[in-house]
């Protein structure tokens, strides 16, 4: 990359740096479409979505006022709330991914918690499996010291969880997930919505991953208890197979939103809002902003449901797939069942240093891009499968792989 980027800031331009730097990029760039680049949630893009984000690009409509975005915010509009009644919610505000949603929930509870003129500030509390971007954005926000409960098994056990409410004092909110990052494990939705309910906790669901479920019919199911969240986390730049960054949060009740309302003249002056022109500043912590609806947009209606929903199942299914093939292996261990689209496992016997050095050879020799997770005391190597056109003999190829990497040539 040095060689092909030679001076940064060269006193005379150089009209062929677009072709060097996207050669040397495509050179050496971890390919979500490679079949083996499986590390982590990170998916190859559509190409009707790609395509959607270039003209967003060239058009490049600003989402701060109207003004700049007319087109843009309309559709913006209509497309957020039908996202979000997809998951029984009335608005859903469009971010640059999980870590950004996550924050806008954090911060809408600080915010609904203050107007409601409850005693004290509201503390997170969450699984030890939560998404470090929840902890990160309590921090950021000033919360309290967030409380974590252990979770041996994964996910978040209701007893371990109702026993926390129980004693702590003082307003509470309860994140659960819909997908783990290390593992795609659900927590139990609707037993920790009861208990929300019961202890009057408010409730936050992270679906960054476990969200695009929402689109197969066979799936679905597994998310039962989201619709019951305050707020939810989508994430399309996962299992939506959109070019980052394609985030969405969730909001049920139309009041939370009134925290992020807040005015400056030049973008939404009080007159123009009052003669009709849309404001659009209360809809993101943000001032300029990306398009990002438009690749929205244009894939939900390319694919449709079904296609979205046949995507899903196709890596659901495939994932399945390699974890028959894992546990009829004799030289691997399977960690579990997959319960989304990630495959946990370990060559068998095998020490957690052979595991970090198998990881790291095949990235060395540029074979394959797994990642690891550590789960149950031991490392794990792990496939996310987010690639539709993953075929089962790619995988096979992949543990052929593991195993010459656990036994390299001298
Ligand atoms: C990926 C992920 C996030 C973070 O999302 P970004 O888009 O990377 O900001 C948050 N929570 C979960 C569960 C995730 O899998």
């Amino acid at each position: 990359m040095r060689d092909a980027l030679g001076e940064v800031l060269p006193v005379e331009g150089e009209p062929d740096a677009l072709h060097r730097l996207v050669r040397a990029l495509t050179a050496g760039t971890a390919d979500p479409a490679d079949p083996l680049c499986a590390a982590h949630l990170h998916t190859p893009p559509l190409a009707v979505a790609t395509a959607a984000d270039l003209a967003a690009s060239a058009l490049n409509p600003s989402l701060d006022s109207w003004d700049q975005a007319p087109a843009a915010s309309a559709l913006e509009a209509l497309v957020t709330r039908a996202l979000a009644a997809e998951v029984h919610a009335v608005d859903a505000l469009v971010t640059t991914g999980g870590t950004e949603s996550n924050q806008l929930a954090l911060l809408l509870a600080r915010e609904a918690q203050r107007q409601a003129q409850g005693h004290g500030a509201i503390r997170l509390v969450c699984g030890e499996n939560a998404h470090h971007s929840l902890p990160r954005a309590a921090w950021l926000l000033g919360l309290p010291e967030p409380v974590t409960i252990p979770t041996p098994a994964g996910t978040l056990d209701p007893a371990a969880l109702d026993d926390a409410l129980t004693q702590l004092q003082g307003p509470l909110l309860v994140a659960a997930t819909a997908g783990t990052t290390d593992a795609g494990l659900i927590d139990p939705l609707p037993e920790i919505a009861e208990l929300c309910e019961a202890h009057g906790a408010r409730l936050h669901i992270d679906a960054a991953y476990g969200g695009g479920l929402l689109f197969s019919d066979r799936r679905r199911a597994q998310l039962d208890g989201l619709t019951r969240a305050h707020t939810i986390t989508l994430d399309l730049h996962k299992l939506g197979w959109q070019p980052v960054a394609a985030g969405l949060l969730a909001v049920r009740d139309q009041a939370d939103l009134a925290a992020l309302r807040h005015q400056a003249d030049y973008l939404n002056a009080d007159d123009d809002t009052e003669a009709g022109l849309p404001d659009l500043l209360g809809r993101s912590a943000r001032t300029t902003r990306r398009p990002d609806i438009l690749k929205i947009a244009v894939t939900l209606k390319t694919l449709g449901r079904t296609g979205l929903g046949a995507l899903v199942d196709q890596v659901c299914d495939l994932a399945q797939e390699f974890a028959a093939l894992i546990e009829t292996h004799p030289g691997f261990e399977l960690y579990d069942r997959p319960t989304i689209s990630t495959v946990l496992f370990r060559p068998a016997g095998a020490s957690d240093d052979t595991v970090a050095a198998v990881r790291r050879q095949l990235l060395h020799d540029g074979r394959a891009v797994i990642g690891r997770a550590a789960l149950d005391g031991c490392r794990w190597l792990k496939a996310t499968l987010l690639n539709p056109h993953t075929r089962p003999g790619d995988l096979t190829a992949l543990l052929k792989l593991v195993e010459l990497a656990q036994h390299p040539h001298p």
